[in-house]
């Protein structure tokens, strides 16, 4: 449980010191490499938590998750350049009011939950992880994005830019209401199919 709350606060202490970093580099590709490191390194330690809190062993296929997640949460900005079909690295800082794809947080949820619900219908093990990774490590990313211009709900609209506390906060809290949210889910669907082949699969037991 110390781990845990340890790591927690590390989440939290990357944010702001990757934000302090950013507010003193003014370099554009180095302020790019610094947004991206920090994005990824709270997925990573997100999922470190997530993966503390199902007391999972640190398996070749956990730490393959950690990394996986640091990489999604990190790796998301490439919508920036999609969006421009360049690599130009001033041209993908300035969008405008544009915002690509990958940050629509609706879209995440939708492509990422239908998937999930499937796998503990279907039993799919690495779809339920994956599912789950890339919804926890994508929401990290755009909580940290949201404090420049909200979270953005494709089509309804976007929110109000979160407040510093509020965005550190949620970043803290993201993976312990990941770990609930999955454990409760997973039991309803235990109940649901008890007496059929289909089954929740503990995490642990994988
Ligand atoms: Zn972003």
């Amino acid at each position: 449980m110390l781990c845990c709350l340890i790591l927690t606060f590390s989440i939290c202490l990357t944010a702001l010191l990757g934000d302090a970093i950013l507010n003193v580099i003014r370099l554009p590709i180095s302020r790019a490499f610094t947004d991206s490191l920090t994005h990824g390194l709270i997925g990573l330690i997100t999922w470190i938590v997530v993966v503390q809190l199902y007391r999972g062993k640190f398996l070749v296929s956990k730490t393959f998750e950690v990394i996986l997640s640091g990489f999604i949460a990190s790796a998301i900005d490439v919508d920036h350049f999609i969006y421009n079909r360049s690599f130009d690295i001033n041209e993908a800082l300035h969008l405008g009011e544009h915002r690509p794809i990958f940050h629509s947080t609706s879209l995440l949820i939708v492509s990422t939950v239908v998937p999930y619900i499937f796998s503990l219908v279907y039993r799919i093990f690495w779809l339920n992880r994956l599912s789950w990774i890339i919804l926890v490590s994508g929401m990290s990313h755009h909580i940290r994005d949201a404090t420049r211009r909200g979270l953005w709900f494709y089509p309804i609209g976007s929110t109000k830019p979160l407040p510093k506390y509020l965005y550190i906060a949620l970043l803290g809290i993201l993976p312990h209401a990941s770990f609930y949210l999955d454990t409760y889910i997973g039991k309803k669907f235990q109940i649901l199919h008890k007496n059929t082949i289909l089954r929740y699969i503990p995490y642990e037991e994988v």
